[in-house]
């Protein structure tokens, strides 16, 4: 297999919502720490590795939680918190390199290729850990290889506070031993098939043919089996240019009714925020546009922590309407746009503090999935009068 000549860069923060905890209270240091709910009814959202010892991991009920880990300590945790130490991250690595995505709350991917030439990338790299480490204070790690997926699958093989480069000739020796559940995005039911087919190791899944692959698992089994064979052409998409999602509604004839506006603004938002969780994204920042009859456009923006949530992204675009309409003059369009955005799922637990919260917006999600964006609203999306419908066409 011929490897490309690209030098990646990836870097993920140890236990992220733990360090960030541990920077705040030196005394938890080394100690079972789990964020999360704190009610029996909670959910893990992260862990310390002392608590991982445990068998503890992230989205298990708290209860389950304590019972495997007795004496853990369970703290609250703040996504604000997390995401001021996230976007402190970002600043510091974006002064520093050349082409930056942030894949997640905690990480980031680095292109190097080009930059190679004049720099070692190891070396290169170490000093941008211990940047991270000595200026911020938070752990991390690292891998070096030919594209994302092989650096990613480094870095998760040396963590914590670790550093690993696998060079283009190792890559398939590299892989080859590990678990296929190593491979990033193959799911439990994918895993579970493999398995019965008697495919453990990542060796043995680089040796079934491709259209095999292909038949058993489409699309999905293609993509697992370029994986395995250290394939991945996927580009380092640079931060600035991350998509946002939108969406803007024009009334069939100029408004003034408020309430309704608002109604329709949580419309947009419910679908928006199921998006996003659908695609496994949570969003930072949350802008409200409006125009008014005369054609006059004016924005707003916020910045908010990382959230997938409609609860807290509907309350901030209600604050960022009152803040925008200011005139009493009729109105033609209402407009609302998520973007910022990153990987990130499991984070959902912080905010839901029950996991009966959790598992309610799991079911609406799957039932929309299943039939429709508009089947199922929470209680405060729903119109109070049958006239809001007439009165907006969606774009
Ligand atoms: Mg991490």
């Amino acid at each position: 297999m011929e490897f490309s000549d690209k030098h990646i860069i990836h870097m993920d923060q140890d236990a992220f919502f733990v360090s960030v905890e541990i920077l705040k209270n030196s005394k938890l240091l080394g100690l079972p720490v789990i964020i999360g709910g704190l009610s029996d009814r909670g959910v893990v959202a992260s862990c310390s590795y002392e608590a991982r010892a445990y068998g503890v991991h992230s989205a298990m009920p708290s209860r389950m939680a304590r019972q495997l880990c007795p004496h853990a300590i369970f703290v609250k945790g703040s996504m604000d918190d997390y995401s001021k130490y996230s976007h402190q991250v970002t600043e510091l690595l974006q002064e520093k390199v050349p082409l930056l995505e942030k894949a997640s709350i905690d990480e980031h991917y680095i292109d190097m290729t080009g930059m190679d030439r004049f720099f070692g990338c190891m070396k290169f790299a170490q000093e941008l850990r211990h940047a991270v480490l000595d200026q911020i204070g938070l752990p991390i790690s690292f891998g070096l290889s030919v594209n994302k997926t092989v650096s990613k699958m480094a870095t998760n093989e040396c963590k914590p506070n670790g550093e690993k480069q696998v060079e283009k000739l190792a890559v398939q020796s590299f892989l080859n031993p590990l678990s296929i559940k190593k491979i990033p995005g193959l799911g439990d039911s994918t895993f579970i098939k493999l398995s019965e087919m008697g495919v453990r190791k990542i060796h043995t899944l680089t040796q079934i043919p491709q259209d095999l692959m292909f038949k058993i698992l489409g699309q999905n089994g293609l993509s697992l089996w370029q994986k395995a064979n250290g394939i991945d052409n996927s580009p380092v998409v640079p931060y600035r240019e991350q998509k946002s999602i939108g969406k803007q509604t024009t009334f069939e004839s100029d408004s003034m009714d408020i309430a309704g506006m608002k109604i329709i603004l949580t419309d947009m938002i419910t679908k928006l925020a199921f998006e996003l969780r659908q695609k496994q994204k949570l969003t930072a920042c949350i802008t409200v546009t409006i125009r008014y009859a005369n054609f006059e456009t004016i924005t707003q923006q916020a910045k908010i922590p990382y959230t997938s949530l409609d609860s807290v992204l509907i309350s901030k675009a209600k604050e960022l309407f009152d803040k925008v309409y200011q005139k009493r003059m009729l109105l033609r369009l209402v407009g609302v746009k998520l973007s910022h955005l990153v990987s990130g799922y499991e984070q959902i637990a912080l905010y839901g503090p029950s996991e009966k919260m959790y598992n309610l917006y799991q079911s609406m999600d799957k039932m929309r999935s299943r039939y429709g964006v508009d089947t199922i609203k929470l209680a405060t999306v729903l119109p109070n009068k049958g006239e809001t419908k007439k009165l907006y066409r969606q774009q």
